[in-house]
């Protein structure tokens, strides 16, 4: 059985507690790895680390900081096919998935920001030729990043990548449930010989690691990917410290589909934003919304493609489906669509376990028709293979349906008229808005969410804003 260990000061490290948690394979549900039941301690041990690393990485020049970053990047491509494995087996997600996203995108993350950073360049102001003021962005230190089980590796270096390259050291924590690519990942850094300190890497339970991290007052600044109600409980220990804080949380996305768009194209981008990667990505539309004169045919459809799509082994390519991510999460699915039935839905494709004989957490693709607005199915993330599907007549009433939930995170829109396509955007009450596609990811554009979707932008400029601080000279001229 293979060990996870912390990757401490450029160290493999057991835990102080000498204690570790079991790790399973979604997709068989039984054990296949132990991974560290870290203490508070060994947070600690990291954070000193770390911040012994600050003043060395920080004063290397952006050069020398990209050079290190982009060997991380090639040397997680070098073993992309044992990445793409390994996150598969940890999360139950295909590997076909995971070959052709969550690793490349991994990799991606580190090359982007590593010349990002030798592209970027601070504000200066000039006062009317008598003052220049010019702005300086330095790092703030050791910066904590805490990440969800969704996109393992992908949603962990995307925190990573930017803090580092901004020039703060780094601890880590990967979540609990899928550790496997960020132990990888710390094999890396041993092998390109990474600096030690600068990235940290402690695993273990939310509840101790992550709030040990997040509370830790040599830790400056968080950067938080996880649950809206997790997302809470760290902005209540920040706050009151003035720490730095971005939250990725939640979503409970609108796929609006007005009745002149391109049937077949939102058709077939809408089986991806519902289903892909078990419809646990939170950017996937969980609610549809389908204008009355194409509702029927659109629906008959998407049922029909959707029967038809296969849940099964994630190494097998013909999969479109693999597990969901554990058992309690899949017994959470379960019981939102008994919810769903409960609140007068009615199941229209889907609606229960898939059945394989693998022996893990399988459910078929779902759609549920017949709900309203205020009912707890269309107003609760179930972050699973599950949608809803509900006709609407006007502009003004899918506007008021799709800004009615306590989140705010990312919108479909299918239309052919350029002009609603660009009004309907502006009246979302969401940080992303997809018209006519879905997912197209650009590293440089903000990302992120208003309301209970978060507080903060990651990406590109904003990022390696978010991971400095600015600090304003101003001096006379003359
Ligand atoms: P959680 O909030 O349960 O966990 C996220 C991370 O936080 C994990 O590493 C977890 O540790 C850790 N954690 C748990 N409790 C605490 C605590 N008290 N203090 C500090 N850290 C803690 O989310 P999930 O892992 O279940 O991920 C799914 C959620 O993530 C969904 O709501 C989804 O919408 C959201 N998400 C948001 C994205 C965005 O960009 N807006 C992108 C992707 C996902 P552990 O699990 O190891 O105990």
């Amino acid at each position: 059985m293979q060990k996870i260990l912390n990757y401490v000061n450029g160290a493999f490290t057991e835990p102080s507690s000498g204690s570790f948690l079991d790790n399973c394979d979604p997709a068989t549900g039984t054990v296949y790895s132990i991974l560290p039941d870290s203490e508070s301690a060994d947070v600690d041990v990291a954070v000193r680390a770390a911040q012994e690393a600050f003043p060395a990485w920080s004063a290397l020049t952006r050069k020398e900081r990209s050079d290190s970053l982009m060997r991380v990047s090639q040397r997680i491509r070098e073993r992309q096919q044992e990445f793409a494995e390994a996150e598969s087996v940890d999360n139950g997600k295909p590997l076909w998935l995971t070959n052709e996203v969550d690793i490349p995108r991994a990799s991606e993350n580190f090359r982007f920001f590593a010349t990002a950073i030798l592209h970027q360049s601070s504000e200066m102001h000039d006062t009317d030729g008598r003052y220049i003021n010019y702005t300086l962005r330095q790092p703030i230190g050791v910066a904590g990043c805490i990440s969800p089980w969704n996109l393992p590796l992908y949603l962990f270096t995307w925190k990573i990548a930017p803090a580092l390259a901004a020039g703060n050291t780094v601890v880590a924590k990967p979540s609990e449930i899928t550790p496997m690519t960020a132990f990888l990942l710390s094999q890396v850094l041993d092998e390109v010989e990474f600096p030690k300190g600068v990235l940290n890497i402690v695993h273990g339970l939310g509840g101790k690691v992550g709030a040990r991290l997040t509370a830790h007052p040599d830790v400056p600044v968080i950067s938080f990917t996880g649950g809206t109600e997790t997302g809470k409980t760290i902005a209540r220990t920040a706050a009151p410290m003035f720490k730095k804080l971005s939250l990725e949380l939640g979503g409970k996305n609108p796929n609006i589909v007005f009745d002149d768009c391109d049937m077949e194209a939102a058709l077939r981008t809408s089986l991806l934003s519902s289903f892909a990667n078990q419809g646990q990505i939170c950017l996937c539309g969980s609610r549809m919304y389908v204008q009355k004169g194409i509702y029927e045919e659109f629906r008959e459809h998407l049922v029909a493609i959707v029967r038809k799509m296969k849940v099964g082994d994630p190494k097998d390519p013909g999969s479109k489906l693999g597990a969901v991510v554990s058992e309690a999460h899949f017994q959470k699915i379960l019981g939102y669509i008994e919810l769903a039935k409960e609140e007068g839905g009615t199941v229209l494709c889907g609606g229960k376990e898939a059945e394989t004989d693998l022996g893990g957490w399988f459910i078929e693709p779902t759609i549920i028709e017949g709900l309203d607005e205020k009912c707890r199915t269309n107003r609760e993330e179930i972050f699973g293979p599950v949608v809803t599907i509900q006709p609407f007549e006007t502009e003004e009433e899918v506007l008021r349906l799709a800004n009615g939930t306590p989140y705010g995170l990312a919108a479909t829109v299918w239309t052919s008229d350029l002009s609603r396509a660009h009004r309907v955007a502006a009246k979302l009450h969401v940080g992303i808005v997809w018209l006519n596609c879905w997912l197209i990811r650009d590293l440089r554009t903000p990302f992120g969410g208003v309301k209970q979707s978060g507080v903060g932008r990651e990406g590109g400029w904003e990022a390696l804003r978010f991971f400095t601080e600015p600090k304003n000279v101003c001096l006379p001229v003359g």
